[in-house]
């Protein structure tokens, strides 16, 4: 029998199915994302009304949601991992967000409501159980695995670059109802992607059964080592910079979605681009930039500069809080002349997307090489959590605009990020150390 049969472009074809399967859920994600606020803060009384709250409430809104649809991938791991296996999880969760953003499509408050509570628990149990899935396609150190997890990172890319195109354009100039209906057709495309892809992933995230082997079970019993906790404090720490990273970086869907909507000059020759549009550029620059940034860290490694993750991250957190000074800039501009222009907001997404290149993939990455085997899904879970929190307290920095001016907070988080990574980067060499070489020959040269 052939062994490449099946595979494609030298991965597995399941691969293939997963890219699919997430490129069009991230489509629905990002398309009803990209609506989300500007439905909410649209009047009723436009010709495309929508609810007419205040913009605080809106942005409210936006956090507490992006806090629960990454929160939700802790319980949708453990269902996962205690009674379903992943590919059954993946299943529920494209029912879930077939249904969620199908209801979202219906012109009432309760619809409103019900959608966005399908869509949490959807993305709970698709998000994580589907990535689980990218590296359980690949043995224990196949070389291929990372190769795989950065296709799969473009298969993410490509679904939030598109959608914004398109949902963001229908619900904008036709009807929002219209451009949740099409989020929802696009999370169908998927679950069909996934349900004809079965075949190609016979092996890989089924329920592995309720009784732990002896093994699992002794490992829990024993205590951490030294070793082991050192790690987890360092690890610990780095998932407060997860937190600050996206604290900062989700004012896209929320403050700045806005910002682009309603105080940006948007005319391009005469027509103006629609402000969901915007959302599309940070994953352009990451289709655009992301081998190349991969390429120059490969390059460091091979001229014996291999930079830590650590190192990697804080460097995220300076460079996408700078791009938050084009922000400042786009402020100041908009006091003056009543209007800002759109080339602030493509530096700043470009200051985000490099900043989000350095930390994202390398945070994953981290975590399944400091986190000890018995806490790993819990580490993995608490990395998310992470994620949802920063989403949240995003909300909560957007919402403080009102009362703050965009000027300050936009400046306000430029400081913070690149004060909070300075102060951390003092202590870099002492952090890495209690990482006992978990990350092999990292020297951290300039
Ligand atoms: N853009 C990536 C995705 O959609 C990461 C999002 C995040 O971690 N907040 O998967």
């Amino acid at each position: 029998m052939n062994p490449k049969k099946d595979e494609i472009f030298g991965h597995p074809k399941g691969l293939f199915i997963l890219f699919f399967t997430e490129m069009w859920e991230r489509f629905s994600f990002y398309g009803m994302r990209a609506l989300l606020t500007l439905y909410l803060v649209h009047a009723t009384t436009t010709a495309n009304p929508g609810l007419g709250w205040s913009e605080k409430d809106a942005l409210s809104l936006y956090g507490w949601y992006l806090m629960l649809v990454y929160v939700s991938g802790m319980p949708g791991g453990y269902i996962a991992d205690k009674f379903l296996g992943q590919k059954k999880s993946v299943i529920l969760g494209c029912i879930l967000l077939v249904f969620g953003h199908c209801i979202l499509a219906v012109e009432h408050l309760w619809a409103f409501y019900t959608g966005i509570g399908f869509i949490i628990a959807g993305v709970g149990f698709l998000k994580p159980n589907i990535s689980t899935m990218v590296g359980g396609l690949y043995r224990n150190g196949d070389v291929r695995r990372d190769k795989g997890f950065t296709i799969f990172y473009m298969g993410i890319n490509l679904g939030g670059f598109i959608a914004p195109l398109i949902v963001g354009y229908v619900g904008e100039k036709i009807g929002w109802h219209y451009g949740f209906a099409l989020a929802g057709l696009g999370m169908v495309v998927g679950m069909i992607t996934f349900l004809y892809g079965q075949k190609y992933l016979k092996n890989v995230g089924n329920f592995l059964g309720k009784s732990k082997s002896q093994e699992d079970q002794e490992a829990f019993k024993r205590p951490l080592t030294k070793v082991e906790k050192d790690r987890v404090v360092v690890l610990l720490l780095s998932f407060c910079i997860v937190f600050v990273f996206w604290a900062a970086f989700e004012q896209a869907g929320g403050l700045m979605n806005i910002y682009a909507e309603q105080k940006t000059n948007r005319n391009l020759f005469g027509w103006t681009i629609p402000a969901t549009w915007f959302q599309s550029v940070n994953s352009m620059y990451i289709l655009l930039l992301g081998l190349p940034i991969a390429g120059i860290w490969a390059k460091r490694k091979l001229q014996g500069k291999q930079s830590s993750a650590l190192f990697k991250m804080l460097v995220g957190v300076i460079v996408m809080g700078t791009g938050f000074l084009f922000m400042s800039a786009a402020s100041k501009q908009y006091d003056a002349q009543h209007s800002s222009s759109m080339s602030w907001l493509m530096f700043a997404y470009l200051f985000h997307t490099v900043g989000e290149l350095c930390l994202s993939p390398v945070a994953l990455s981290y975590i399944t090489k400091l986190a000890p085997a018995k806490y790993a899904s819990l580490m993995m879970g608490l990395f998310w959590t992470m994620t949802g929190l920063g989403g949240k307290a995003a909300g909560l920095l957007g919402e403080s605009a009102s009362k703050y001016g965009e000027f300050n907070v936009f400046t306000g988080i430029a400081i913070f990020c690149v004060v909070f990574a300075g102060l951390i980067f003092l202590f870099l060499k002492k952090l890495n150390a209690m990482s006992h070489g978990a990350e092999d020959d990292v020297v951290d040269s300039a």
